[in-house]
């Protein structure tokens, strides 16, 4: 008689849980956000308490607005924030250090040693990935270089490393159980994506202990069960994946060449590529999607660091705003950006630059230059960042992209969204349930326990789509994207 999934969204910015009926809708949702520390230029850390403590009482509040209880819920999902490194001991469950959020630049020296000793290529083909300090493993490899005995203590099996997936799982179950799934796993630099396996030349390169590394499981199938002292009755956990890997399943991505583009923190752009490891020339990156049933699927993905949170920036950086909504109705009082660009490489650039040492710029200012400028070129800056990924991914894959699936955050913002449209000259779809990554994860969770029988039962559930046509003449388009492009090279190789 179980009537819901309950899907625990742990991301950049805030906690967030949903509860799913079986027709797929959302019947409740709760949200908390918790505190970013910037300890130094570039770095971003959160604490690993607080990830728990704000998901925890998400969890407990969506039960109570929905008048549910834990008896109610078939299944339990999770997706959380990426690579992003916790490090706790195994015995008492306490961190040893603050978690390195997959936007910190902190470990850029680990990642110098690794392309100094001319690892990349090899790296790339084991991985899947570039050499940057986005990844888990160099996190890793800081933390235990950080705090005193934690390599020696990591080596006695004392110490846990996961990603934000594996720390949730582990608190929920009571410190039970120590796993996570493929599509975590593939981003922490460690794992190799074709064997499927931690990979024992990363843990080499790296000096990473085996014995702290979780146990790698199916994204949808037995986790372990919520434990009865957190939501009132034990909950099974039956789904995990990435928030864009969730978002991808979210979307009904699942045949190969579909793909999705996710406007939050940062903005991300996948496509499935089914049983293929495809491998990129334009700086995508190669990653697992899911795997289910035993079976691995893949994606390309594009990574833009900053998106959403370039809206963040306006309103708590500089104050140009109060609300993140506000950004549309200042971007549409003026007709354009009177020729300012911002690039905000606040920590450094991802595809296709993947610059760790590019910072953020804003150029062509004058004294004509208003606030309502300003706050355009931040909203522009993420459809610019999203056009070089799409091109990045239309040069790999050598399709022809005749419309772009979105969804996230920002994607509410309609300006941002028919720019979007302009300057790739594609029209732009946006579902009438922007809940995807959410939506993604229960859907695992209840594949996985048979409360969902197949995925086709899914796309049943998906609402009307809003289509943003494309109404900018061609060579306005080109001409204000050779403009960015002009800007970008302007960010680059900046830090020293
Ligand atoms: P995440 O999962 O990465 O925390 P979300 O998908 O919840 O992100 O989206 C939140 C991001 O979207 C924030 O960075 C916020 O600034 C941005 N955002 C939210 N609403 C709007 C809006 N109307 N216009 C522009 N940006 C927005």
């Amino acid at each position: 008689m179980s009537r819901y999934v309950l899907a625990l969204d742990q991301g950049t910015t805030s906690s967030r849980a949903l509860l799913f009926d079986h027709g797929g809708a959302v019947v409740a949702e709760d949200q908390h956000e918790f505190p970013q520390y910037f300890p130094e230029p570039g770095w971003v850390e959160h604490d690993p308490l607080e990830i728990w403590e704000s998901q925890l009482r998400a969890a407990r509040g969506v039960l109570e607005r929905a008048g549910v209880s834990a008896a109610d819920l078939a299944a339990v999902g999770i997706t959380n924030q990426r690579e992003t490194a916790v490090i706790w001991e195994r015995e008492t469950g306490r961190p040893i250090y603050p978690a390195i959020v997959w936007q910190s630049r902190q470990s850029m020296g680990i990642c110098e040693q690794l392309r100094e000793r001319g690892l990349e290529d090899e790296i790339k083909r084991r991985t899947g990935l570039v050499v940057d300090a986005y990844f888990s493993g160099t996190k890793v490899r800081f933390i235990l270089d950080a705090v005193e005995g934690a390599q020696q203590r990591a080596e006695a099996g004392e110490l846990c490393f996961g990603t934000v997936d594996s720390w949730l799982l582990y608190k929920l179950t009571g410190g039970r159980v120590h796993a996570t799934e493929y599509s975590n796993a593939s981003r922490t630099l460690l794992y190799n994506i074709h064997d499927c396996a931690w990979d024992d030349f990363m843990l080499s390169a790296l000096d990473i202990p085996r014995a702290m590394l979780p146990e790698v499981r199916d994204s949808s199938g037995e986790f372990g069960r919520v434990d009865s002292e957190w939501l009132g009755a034990e909950v099974p956990i039956s789904g995990v994946a990435g928030d864009q890997q969730a978002a991808l399943f979210g979307q009904g991505c699942f045949e190969s060449g579909r793909l999705k583009n996710t406007y939050g923190t940062g903005c991300f752009l996948l496509m499935n590529t089914g049983r293929e490891a495809a491998v990129s020339e334009s700086g995508l990156l190669t990653t697992l999607a899911w795997g289910i049933g035993g079976e691995v699927e893949y994606a390309l993905e594009g990574s833009v660091f900053v998106a959403g949170a370039a809206v963040q920036w306006l309103r708590d950086g500089l104050g140009l705003i109060e609300a993140a909504e506000e950004s549309e109705a200042a971007a549409l009082a003026v007709p354009d950006t009177d020729g300012v660009y911002l690039v905000p490489a606040f920590t450094g650039l991802g595809t296709p630059y993947w610059d760790e040492r590019a910072r953020g710029v804003m150029v062509g200012l004058t004294r004509g230059t208003r606030r309502e400028h300003v706050v355009r070129a931040g909203l522009e800056s993420i459809a610019f960042s999203s056009r070089d990924v799409v091109d990045a991914m239309v040069a790999d894959a050598g399709l022809q992209l005749d419309s772009l699936r979105v969804d996230g955050g920002a994607c509410q913002n309609d300006f941002l969204m028919q720019f979007q449209a302009d300057i790739l000259g594609i029209p732009v779809e946006r579902p009438a349930v922007l809940e995807v990554t959410a939506m993604g994860a229960a859907a695992l969770a209840g594949l996985g326990v048979g409360y969902w029988s197949d995925r086709s039962e899914l796309e049943a559930s998906k609402g009307s789509t809003t289509l943003f046509e494309p109404r900018m003449p061609a060579a306005e388009r080109d001409a204000l994207y050779r403009g960015w492009q002009r800007a970008v090279e302007r960010s680059l190789n900046w830090a020293e």
